[in-house]
């Protein structure tokens, strides 16, 4: 598999905030996230810059399970860039995990396009749909990117797979302002995915700014009864590679 990095940190946003977890960092994207504020995706050396020395490149499925023995926390985060695009290296890196520890909590960050037989092996499924506040205008990745970034069949699996009992999930977006807010809403009346498991994440990449968009992005959970999720990594950490 094309890793990006690994490392033990604590997971920073959504359900399991809080919690020690070994993360797997896949390397390459199928999108392109850049934002009204300039920010481009908070991983961009897995997306825009996969080519990046720093990244491990291709990585055994022994090789990661033995990193993640060194910490054997309960919690593994399989993040990216967009891990799911390795639907069938994904299915025998879970398999492999859950038998390194059968008691381990998998959750798998995706964009939501790809789904997989990975979805057997998992914990939780965080889907975060990527909205037009994500298009890269003003670049040629623009009309990729707008044209891929909803996947409606694969989101409504998803939810039908959670509707009976078979996932958990949550829904994580990044919300930069109201038009999000209706964007959220459209999706929800397709695909019929609950408040409940709906989180608000403030766009940003730093301290700043997050402080400045977070009073905006709690005001819009309580109208709207979804919850808030902040990004505690970047709070701690800021902006950085392996935390
Ligand atoms: S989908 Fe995620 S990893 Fe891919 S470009 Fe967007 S924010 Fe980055």
């Amino acid at each position: 598999m094309k890793i990006s990095e690994l490392f033990y940190s604590i997971q920073g946003e959504g359900k399991r905030a809080g919690m020690p977890s070994f993360f797997i960092r896949t390397n390459y994207c199928n999108l392109r996230c850049m934002f009204k504020s300039g920010n481009l995706c908070d991983t961009s050396y897995t997306s825009w810059h996969p080519d990046d020395d720093k990244n491990l490149g291709e990585t055994s499925i022994e090789s990661i399970s033995d990193k993640y023995r060194e910490f054997l926390c309960k919690d593994i985060v399989i993040t990216g860039g967009e891990p799911t695009m390795y639907a069938d290296e994904l299915l025998l890196l879970c398999k492999k995990l859950k038998k390194v520890n059968k008691d381990s909590f998998i959750t798998i960050e995706t964009n939501g396009t790809f789904i997989g037989e990975f979805i057997n092996y998992t914990d939780l499924i965080s889907l975060s749909p990527k909205l037009k506040s994500s298009v890269p205008f003003d670049t040629p990745q623009k009309k990729m990117h707008d044209k891929s970034r909803i996947n409606l069949k694969v989101l409504r699996k998803y939810n039908s797979l959670y509707k009976a009992g078979k996932l958990n999930i949550q829904w994580k977006f990044v919300f930069t302002s109201g038009e999000d807010i209706k964007e959220i809403k459209s999706l929800q009346s397709e695909i019929r995915f609950k408040n409940e498991n709906v989180f608000l994440m403030p766009e940003g990449v730093s301290e700043k700014d997050l402080k400045k968009t977070r009073p905006e992005t709690v005001k819009a959970c309580l109208e709207n009864n979804y919850n808030y999720t902040d990004r505690l990594h970047i709070l701690i950490w800021g902006n950085k590679r392996g935390v």
